[in-house]
């Protein structure tokens, strides 16, 4: 083997992490004329396709019999990936036993530098057509669909397919795409791709240029409804997220911006005036001052350090953060910060805005392609210093990391639920630990293995124990409602109690909050005949009845059908809906309070465009007096004119056959119960509840963090659960029974040998899965614990190699290493 410079030069050997649903790095040969370097991108051959793949190491040989290619190109000039995301990178495959392919798809940008536009183009056959039927006696032939088509063809040279199937359908009624496959056909019209670099759009800050005058000039719907987003959004805002919410173009703000009334900022004007405005302008309280300065000291060392900051609801952490990261980009760092949804919490991004202005790139899953590729290569380039993002923001391309913080660190949403099936949390330590960074991990709730973590010396623990201003936590009260059945002798959601406290809400004109953890309007359809309930025909869960669509809806796949008028299997009319859900609460009580102004928040109300924002900023500014919602209402909102908080069914989770059900309910009622009581006025909660005595609702009424720790930690010490024992979940799947049996089998006999050699292993299973059947893959499930992560990681690698050898396809088993949720 020719050898020059080593690994990267020419006739060498390179390891390349193809983007596919392969497991392990390929080896491939860099021909003469090329050279190659670690996290570049290339192009290479797989099988009879080409792909892309990411340039990993340098390596000296190959298993003998494998035949190696050669890498067909480079993509990019420069490395795309440093040295420390390519470690994350091959870290995550390993732990997460995840196709390396997998990771650094989830790792890059979606979109290619460049696009492929295809271009119809008329044929001389082509031609030759038009001129026939043009020469045609006939009217119908000369006016004809095919006539109109190759003529407009004729007549458009060098405009792309999507433009000329626009331009036809005008032209011709007859279906467009129908009569290019026919041209195609006949060989009038040939296709031809070219690759276009995709422009790079400017990106605007907008900002008020001042208080808006008190007599405005007279101004058209779009430009006052740019004004009110920017002023509910603001100070400074993406001019594309404006225009958005306003429904307008670019012409319209620059019109504004003639007319003084704001300013648009290109580039980093604003950074350098805007954060002025809002930094120190609270002072912090001595114990934010004390938190801050110890973060400070870990961030001067330029040393690894994990901190665990455990803060009660409102005690200021938001604020730490934001100074902490102020002091990182002093330092001439980056800095990044994982928060669960980002566009749930709109007021965390327009804090960072007026903080760190254009320094700020954000990132999340509610981006379009174009504007993820835009904040990912304005981190890369160096422009953008600060990324704010959800969990894949882990991956972003920052270089010279100072500080990570993932704020609300419990939270579930940082678990990726399919393949790579990563923590984003655990993803930010080893990121912090690689970059020499310090990690601060945020929660009042923290999860009980960050926790674990902090009490055994991994992460060092800060604590925040005070509300600002004094302010006292919340009053808890339970309200047993089989009491109140007994008293009542009906069901109804809302107890009197609770009832009696709204009331007193609204005629003191306080703000309300009603939690209810089930969206749809009732859970289930019931026969009242032969109990049948309606069932998803993929899932082995019920359908859930939603009114405004006036249809029965799968949560877990989205099927929908349509709500039968009898029984499918008795033919009887006696149909009952059982169990409420928040778009019928929200119903009943505009229905038990008419002059109450109610509002509800759920994922069904964040999926129409805007609708989410609006009820946010309508609730902030006291235009609604009640807020119905689930889980989402608990997340971080800041509501100070919110002193009550009811909490419909504090049980729903409880029923749940999964180990983190306490803890789940725990956190979402501590979450909840965090919300009121945030402005002048005390809060108070009210939690309903058919299981008073359960640990997990009396100590969160309690708000005893540390006595819901030590009470869970037991339960998990006995059950050998985490974080006392490592845990994986593994489910065989397929779409017949008998598939998923035989690699359950399969599996089975793999681990009972595997046993006899690993006495630490405990196996539970093979049984059906708590959701036997998801999106119509019958799923078996093992649970496995060990003593330890590195041991059973290395048993689910060997697994992985095991059923590769059996020709088990990837998507037939399931691995699941540290599950959040083993349903
Ligand atoms: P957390 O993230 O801990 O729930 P936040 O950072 O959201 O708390 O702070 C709660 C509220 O208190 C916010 O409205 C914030 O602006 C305000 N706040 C935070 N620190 C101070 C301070 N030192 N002085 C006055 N108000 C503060
Ligand atoms: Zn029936
Ligand atoms: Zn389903």
């Amino acid at each position: 083997m020719a050898r020059k410079k080593p690994g990267q030069a020419a006739g060498s050997l390179v390891n390349v992490a193809v983007l596919a649903a392969i497991r392990s790095p390929l080896t491939y040969l860099v021909p003469n004329s090329l050279e190659v370097r670690p996290g570049q991108r290339v192009h290479v051959p797989l099988g009879t396709r080409r792909a892309t793949g990411i340039v990993l190491e340098p390596v000296s040989r190959v298993a003998p019999g494998f035949k190696v290619r050669e890498i067909l190109g480079v993509v990019d000039p420069e490395p795309l990936l440093s040295p420390e995301l390519l470690t994350l990178g091959l870290w995550m495959a390993e732990y997460y036993v995840a196709p390396v392919g997998e990771v650094f798809r989830a790792m890059l940008p979606l979109r290619s530098e460049t696009r492929r536009v295809r271009f119809l183009i008329l044929t001389d056959r082509g031609r030759q057509e038009l001129r026939d039927l043009e020469s045609s006696l006939l009217e119908e032939i000369r006016g004809g669909a095919e006539a109109k088509f190759l003529r407009y063809l004729a007549d458009q040279s060098g405009t792309s397919a999507g433009a000329t199937l626009e331009g036809i359908r005008r032209k011709s009624s007859r279906i467009a795409t129908e009569l290019v496959t026919h041209a195609v056909a006949e060989g009038w019209v040939a296709v031809s791709e070219q690759e276009r670099d995709r422009g790079q759009r400017k990106v605007f800050s907008v900002r008020l240029a001042g208080p808006l005058p008190e007599h405005p000039p007279r101004l058209s719907p779009v430009a006052r409804r740019i004004l009110e987003a920017l002023d509910q959004r603001g100070p400074v805002v993406d001019h594309r997220e404006l225009l958005k919410a306003a429904r307008g173009d670019l012409s319209h703000l620059k019109k504004l911006q003639a007319g003084g009334l704001l300013e648009l900022g290109e580039s980093r004007d604003f950074s350098d005036r805007t954060p002025q405005d809002k930094k120190e302008s609270v002072e912090l309280t001595s114990a934010q001052t004390s938190v801050l300065g110890d973060l400070t000291a870990l961030l001067a060392s330029r040393q690894f350090h994990a901190v665990l900051l455990h803060g009660i609801t409102a005690s200021g952490k938001t604020e730490i953060y934001l100074r902490l990261i102020a002091r990182c980009l002093e330092q001439g760092r980056a800095a990044l910060m994982l928060v669960p949804e980002i566009s749930l919490t709109p007021s965390v991004q327009s804090q960072f805005l007026a903080w760190f202005g254009s320094q700020v790139a954000v990132l999340h899953s509610g981006l379009s392609e174009t504007e993820r590729h835009e904040a990912w290569w304005r981190a890369r380039r160096g422009e953008a210093k600060v990324v704010l993002g959800t969990r894949s923001a882990v991956f972003a391309p920052l270089a010279d990391l100072g500080v990570v913080i993932v704020d609300e660190e419990h939270d579930s949403s940082y678990k990726q639920e399919e393949t790579p099936r990563y923590h984003g949390r655990d993803g930010a330590v080893v990121r912090a630990r690689l970059a020499q960074a310090l990690v601060v991990l945020g929660s009042a709730t923290p999860s009980l293995e960050s926790y674990w973590n902090a009490r055994t010396g991994k992460y060092l623990l800060l604590k925040l124990e005070e509300r600002i201003g004094g302010r006292s936590l919340a009053a808890v009260e339970i309200v047993d409602m089989r009491q109140e059945f007994r008293e009542t002798h009906t069901q109804v959601p809302i107890s009197r109690r609770l009832k009696q406290e709204i009331e007193a809400q609204l005629q003191s004109g306080a703000q309300t909050m009603i939690l209810l953890n089930r969206r749809g309007y009732s859970w289930f359809l019931l026969c009242r005949s032969c109990g049948e309930t309606h069932r998803c025909v993929n899932c082995s869960i019920s359908l859930t009845y939603h009114r405004r669509e006036h249809k029965l809806i799968c949560h877990y796949c989205g099927y929908t059908a349509g709500v039968p008028s009898q029984c499918a299997s008795c033919g009887s009319e006696h149909l009952h809906y059982v169990g409420e859900g928040t778009e019928k609460l929200e119903a009943k009580l505009t229905e038990l309070f008419p002059a109450a102004r109610v509002a509800r928040l759920d994922r069904d109300v964040a999926q129409r465009a805007g609708q989410y924002r609006k009820i946010l900023t309508d609730f902030r500014q006291r235009k609604i007096d009640m807020l119905v919602g689930t889980q989402l209402i608990s997340k971080g909102h800041d509501f100070p004119g919110v002193t009550l908080v009811g909490v419909v069914s504090a049980d729903q989770g409880l029923g749940m056959p999964d180990f983190r059900a306490a803890e789940r309910t725990f956190q979402l009622l501590t979450q909840v119960a965090g919300r009121a009581g945030r402005g002048d006025s005390p809060g108070r909660v009210l939690v309903q509840t058919f299981y008073p005595e359960h640990y997990a609702i009396r100590l969160a009424a309690d708000q005893n963090y540390e006595g819901f720790y030590s009470k869970e930690l037991r339960f998990r010490r006995m059950m050998h659960y985490p974080p006392c024992a490592a845990l994986a979940n593994l489910i065989a799947q397929g779409t017949k029974l008998e598939q998923a049996a035989k690699v359950a089998g399969e599996i089975g006999r793999f681990l009972e040998r595997v046993q006899r050699t690993s006495p630490g292993l405990k196996v539970l299973g093979p049984s059906a899965a708590p959701l036997a059947r998801i999106e119509g893959r019958f799923r078996i499930q093992f649970l496995l614990k060990a003593s330890s992560r590195a041991s059973l990681n290395d048993i689910l690698r060997r697994l992985a190699d095991h059923c590769e050898d059996k020709g088990i396809p990837p998507p037939a088993v399931m691995i699941d290493m540290d599950p959040v949720s083993i349903m």
